[in-house]
């Protein structure tokens, strides 16, 4: 199903022009684990041209802000002029439907346009006859932005609109999982932003420790996992780099015992179940109401029985594979860990007899804290189910994690719901939908292990620059 236009040779972006390597590496298609392409390797030998380039144009690009805006439309404009061929590249690499890639390719160019009109003046406290004293915000510098496999570009553009906006420039490094789009992203860009202001490189995970490690990045923006997460903070903190860390989940849905289970499964399993649990904020566990909880396992997994898995682009498919292999043995090995201490599958429960990594949208339920499932981050298509009778035993369990991304609360009593969404742990909590936050205009970051920092909205944008306070006599004052 793939085309020769699909996959033409992947080049890294430096300085508005392909960069030529020496090494490559392979890149599967996870519909049929077969290979899908290479991807060229740079080596940390090649990262002084590359973030000298990013530094070379910091000079002009950090003090044009009307270019700027311009700029950022242009890149958005030129996104779009490339949307069809860029998402079956994406699902090609990744495994998400079709459909959900042109979502991420279209949420992508509007986040784009959002950083472009965002507006951020100068505070001027004072300035009188007196004196003067305003609080500004300035770039930082050059950013190192480091990406996951299961939103490649969105969450690239996450990191970059915010950064060139604030008037940084960017070397971004996509998953080894899932580069060539990220590389592809980065030549059509070209056309639309000045050599140097975003560079695109691609290579296997020491690239990034590399990048991290390096002088020039005074700003490391990263999301990955937590274990990895932990390490970019370490290696950051060596040399004072700014972090911001968007890490993992084991985001809480509690549905409580007034919840009208018809209404809410579709939502939740949603919640649970996009891009096949592949996103650091989906519902990785569910604490139902005794009296409701049969219910709802049953509702939920009948639409799990009915979900269409295919080859992200077979018409229809509503879920693809899983990324990776040894994503696919992770959750493999979750499930069995569950079933091997008593849990039941109410539906899937095993891999698809077919070539690729595709998994059983799989609902477990007869399990509780501290089986593994349900106590670490799965990332995959596997919801557990823990039956509770008391609310607030409910938001102690949700709470006793060490992450805290987002969560929900479900009810038929919407005020009820949103005093208990109060109290339990997370970046963002909603009532009666999951992720309901994840908009241009709110932050998103997390608590505890999931992450220091936060993305979109003014503040996601303030995170790529510094204070400074400047003061003096009045000014126009000749003194
Ligand atoms: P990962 O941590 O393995 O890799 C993320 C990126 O870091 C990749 O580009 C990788 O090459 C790079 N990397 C690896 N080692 C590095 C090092 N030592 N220094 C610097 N960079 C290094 O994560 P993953 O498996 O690609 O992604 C899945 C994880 O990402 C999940 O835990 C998920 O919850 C999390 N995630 C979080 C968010 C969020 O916004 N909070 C969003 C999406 C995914």
């Amino acid at each position: 199903m793939t085309s020769s236009d699909d996959l033409a040779p992947a080049f890294p972006t430096v300085d508005g022009a392909d960069f030529a390597t020496a090494d490559s590496f392979d890149v599967v298609n996870p519909a049929t684990g077969e290979i899908l392409g290479a991807a060229p390797a740079i080596r940390a030998e090649d990262l002084d041209h590359v973030f000298g380039s990013a530094a070379d144009a910091f000079r002009t690009w950090s003090r044009n802000d009307d270019a700027r805006r311009r700029h950022l439309r242009a890149a958005a404009d030129a996104l779009d002029a490339d949307q069809d061929r860029l998402s079956r590249l994406l699902t090609l690499e990744q495994g998400k439907p079709l459909h959900d890639s042109v979502i991420e390719l279209q949420a992508s160019s509007a986040w784009l346009r959002y950083y472009a009109d965002l507006g951020w003046p100068d505070e001027v406290l004072r300035d009188d006859s007196e004196g003067y004293e305003a609080v500004r915000r300035r770039p930082i510098g050059v950013v190192a932005a480091i990406t996951p496999w299961n939103f490649p570009i969105l969450l690239a553009v996450w990191k970059i609109a915010p950064a060139l906006r604030a008037g940084n420039t960017v070397v971004v490094k996509p998953s080894p999982y899932t580069p060539l789009t990220t590389l592809a992203v980065g030549a059509v860009l070209r056309k639309a932003l000045p050599p140097g202001v975003l560079n695109v490189v691609s290579g296997p995970d020491p690239l990034g420790a590399a990048m991290v490690a390096h002088p020039v990045p005074r700003k490391i923006s990263f999301t990955g996992s937590t274990a990895t997460g932990m390490r970019v903070a370490a290696a950051a903190g060596e040399d004072l780099k700014r972090t911001t860390l968007e890490l993992g989940g084991n985001d809480p849905a509690i549905v409580l015992a007034d919840a009208d289970v018809d209404a809410i499964a579709r939502d939740l399993f949603w919640g649970a179940f996009g891009n096949n649990g592949q996103i650091c904020l989906a519902v990785k566990r569910v604490y139902a109401h005794e009296n409701i909880h049969d219910r709802l396992v049953e509702a939920l997994a009948s639409i799990a029985r009915d979900t269409k898995v295919d080859d992200g682009l077979v018409p229809g498919a509503e879920l693809g594979p899983i990324n990776n292999a040894p994503q696919f043995d992770r959750v493999s090995d979750l499930v069995a860990d569950a079933l091997g201490r008593g849990a039941r599958a109410a539906c899937g429960g095993a891999a698809l007899d077919r070539p690729g990594y595709f998994y059983a949208p799989t609902i477990l339920d007869n399990l509780d804290d501290g089986v593994r499932v349900v106590d670490e981050e799965q990332f995959g298509p596997v919801l557990p189910i823990v039956a509770f009778r008391d609310e607030r035993d409910a938001v102690e369990r949700a709470n006793r994690s060490n992450y805290g991304l987002t969560a929900s609360v479900w009810s038929g009593d919407p005020d009820h719901a949103y005093a208990i969404a109060e109290r339990v742990d997370g970046g963002q909590v909603s009532v009666n939908t999951h992720g309901g936050g994840v908009r241009m205009h709110l932050p998103f970051g997390g608590h505890k292990w999931s992450g220091i920092g936060v993305e979109n909205g003014p503040w996601g944008l303030l995170g790529f620059t510094e204070l400074q306070v400047v003061t003096g006599p009045a000014r126009g004052n000749p003194r």
